[in-house]
């Protein structure tokens, strides 16, 4: 069985183990007229029917809908086994769908992300060790391969789904009556990495900011996220992020100087601690997406030649 805490009258919130950093992840069983919603799946890991099993005999209804926040491998990873489980549709955002594919659905994507590392300035042994990194997800991840897509606005069973792009270029929320499933949209504590990523939206940070701000106009009273406790002010929370966003903003700038540097550079004079080369992925797409964005704002100016991408203050 998975634990399972009751948030408020009907809405569990379960708890999937995860054998890598955070360790666990969360999804919600949202009650509606004729079972659950079940938001986010964990990963597809060896005992999960076995948890499931148990779980699905012990509720009074069944899973009427499986709705995915977003394709990252511990949000959408189970997400063929559940539906198998339970025989209930999956619902993901169209944006997040094609990705999803992209990235998860053939053997494509390893040179395409390969190409990507190597242009921004990691050595080829430097991408390798990247790509293996990446590589730990993928036995863990089985998706539903026809989902019914939504959109921005859409209704399923009762709640909307709202598009809030940045953490993931697709990634959706759910509200109803003040309460948003938030995924990783919103997390307490940590920071939802943001990250540019080949063939994603070409500013993701500025897309994140504003998917914040969002946020705060909204002002849900409570926010239910994927990973630790509640979040009792969503709009508080969302102006803090938006606040640390626009501080490493600052050291981004000042590490970019007047000499082209590289993404894989830069990534070392912004995350200068070295935790092993999957931090190193994250820390270079969430460079990038700091750089891009000073690129936007016209404060960095984006060069290079011989297939080598470089930054210098504008
Ligand atoms: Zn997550």
């Amino acid at each position: 069985m998975f634990d399972q805490v009751e948030i408020s009258t009907g809405l569990r919130r379960i708890t999937f183990p995860m054998p890598m950093s955070p360790g666990h992840v969360h999804g919600y069983l949202l009650p509606v007229d004729d079972g659950f919603v079940l938001v986010d799946t964990g990963l597809s890991l060896p005992d999960l029917a076995e948890r499931w099993q148990e779980l699905l005999s012990a509720l009074d209804r069944p899973i009427a809908a499986i709705v995915i926040t977003h394709f990252h491998p511990d949000h959408v990873g189970g997400s063929a086994d559940v539906a198998q489980l339970t025989g209930a549709p999956v619902y993901q955002g169209a944006l997040d769908y094609e990705q999803c594919e992209k990235v998860w659905g053939s053997d494509a994507w390893a040179p395409r992300i390969a190409d990507w590392f190597h242009i921004h300035g990691a050595s080829p042994e430097e991408t390798a060790a990247l790509l293996d990194a990446g590589s730990v997800y993928r036995p863990f991840v089985r998706f539903v391969h026809d989902p019914q897509l939504v959109r921005e606005g859409d209704d399923v069973a009762g709640w909307r789904v709202g598009e809030f792009p940045g953490h993931a270029d697709g990634h959706i929320c759910l509200s109803k009556d003040g309460v948003m499933i938030a995924g990783d949209h919103l997390l307490p504590r940590i920071t939802p990495a943001v990250g540019l990523y080949p063939e994603s939206r070409p500013d993701p940070l500025g897309d994140y900011v504003a998917s914040l701000e969002l946020v705060a106009e909204q002002a849900p009273r409570l926010a239910l996220p994927g990973h630790g406790e509640p979040i009792e002010d969503p709009a508080g929370r969302a102006r803090e992020i938006v606040r640390h966003h626009r501080d490493r903003l600052e050291e981004t700038l000042a590490a970019i100087g007047p000499e082209p540097r590289s993404g894989y550079e830069l990534s070392y004079a912004l995350f200068p601690d070295d935790r092993g080369p999957s931090q190193r992925r994250f820390a270079v797409a969430e460079t990038l997406s700091h750089v891009e964005r000073l690129v936007v704002d016209g404060l960095a100016a984006r060069g290079g030649d011989g297939g080598l991408v470089t930054y210098t203050q504008a």
